[in-house]
């Protein structure tokens, strides 16, 4: 039997809202919830109660649901200590190194600016299970609203070295969009051309492409990449650091 158990709840257009459960104790938090309706519904479904809430960081898309499942279930709501200004509610704060305990299921908190400046991210090892938010997206990567390509890329530089067989939970089904955009940027890569044709016909099916593998992350995901010789090369930036590569990655995808 498994420590837990991840599950996805589409809300809204594209986003992603989790559910994760300890098996042991039948604890249960939600991560990122963008809406409460939702998550009650799937609640409801599955007899379970809520006992925690999770956010990676302030955007509404990703805490719009925290009032009204703190209300129903008395949940305790934790959120990124540097952004204790722009969430409301909150309980408890964290950064990193802290550890969140979902029943039996620890979760280690990373710090990933970037996307906003105190977004973190949450890691479960016993579940294997990376909940990234805004920051690393399979094939992608969150818009720089508060940090600079600097952050960014060292944050995912972080999240980079967590194991290969890493599943990550991202807050956003863009997954065919940046396949689109990746295949631009590394158009010889063979592993990324087969993936981007695996996430058509899963999104064909209406399935979702989340979780992703940190190992294929690593092999396919541009902006993993930008420390790779012959993405720099194609850029023509041979001599640029991983950091400028980077940042002329994102630029791109920003006016792709
Ligand atoms: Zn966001
Ligand atoms: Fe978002």
């Amino acid at each position: 039997m498994s420590a837990g158990d991840v599950i996805l709840i589409p809300n809204r257009s594209d986003n992603y809202i989790y559910l994760v459960r300890c098996a042991q104790t039948g604890t249960t938090a939600v991560v990122d919830p963008g809406d409460a309706g939702p998550v009650i519904a799937e609640l409801e479904k599955r007899h379970w109660d809520l006992d925690l809430i999770l956010n990676t960081h302030h955007h509404n898309d990703h805490t719009g649901g925290n009032a009204g499942l703190q209300d129903r279930y008395k949940a305790r709501l934790i959120g990124p200590d540097a952004e204790s200004g722009k969430i409301e509610g909150l309980d408890d704060t964290v950064f990193e190194g802290d550890t969140v305990k979902i029943g039996l299921l620890l979760g280690e908190v990373i710090d990933v600016p970037g996307h906003t400046s105190g977004h973190i991210a949450f890691y479960f090892p016993d579940i294997q299970a990376l909940f990234s938010g805004d920051s690393l997206f399979a094939l992608g990567c969150g818009r720089l609203f508060e940090g600079t390509p600097e952050q960014m890329w060292h944050s995912l530089c972080k999240l980079r070295r967590l194991p290969d067989d890493t599943q990550i939970y991202c807050g956003h089904e863009y997954t065919q969009s940046n396949a689109r955009f990746a295949v631009t940027i590394e158009p010889d890569n063979a592993p990324l051309q087969a993936r981007a044709v695996a996430i058509d016909t899963l999104r064909a099916a209406g399935r979702p492409t989340i979780p992703s593998i940190m190992a294929a992350e690593k092999d396919t995901n541009p902006f993993l990449r930008a420390d790779q010789a012959g993405i720099a090369a194609k850029l023509g930036m041979t001599h640029a650091s991983p950091e400028a590569v980077f940042a002329e990655i994102r630029s791109r995808k920003d006016r792709f």
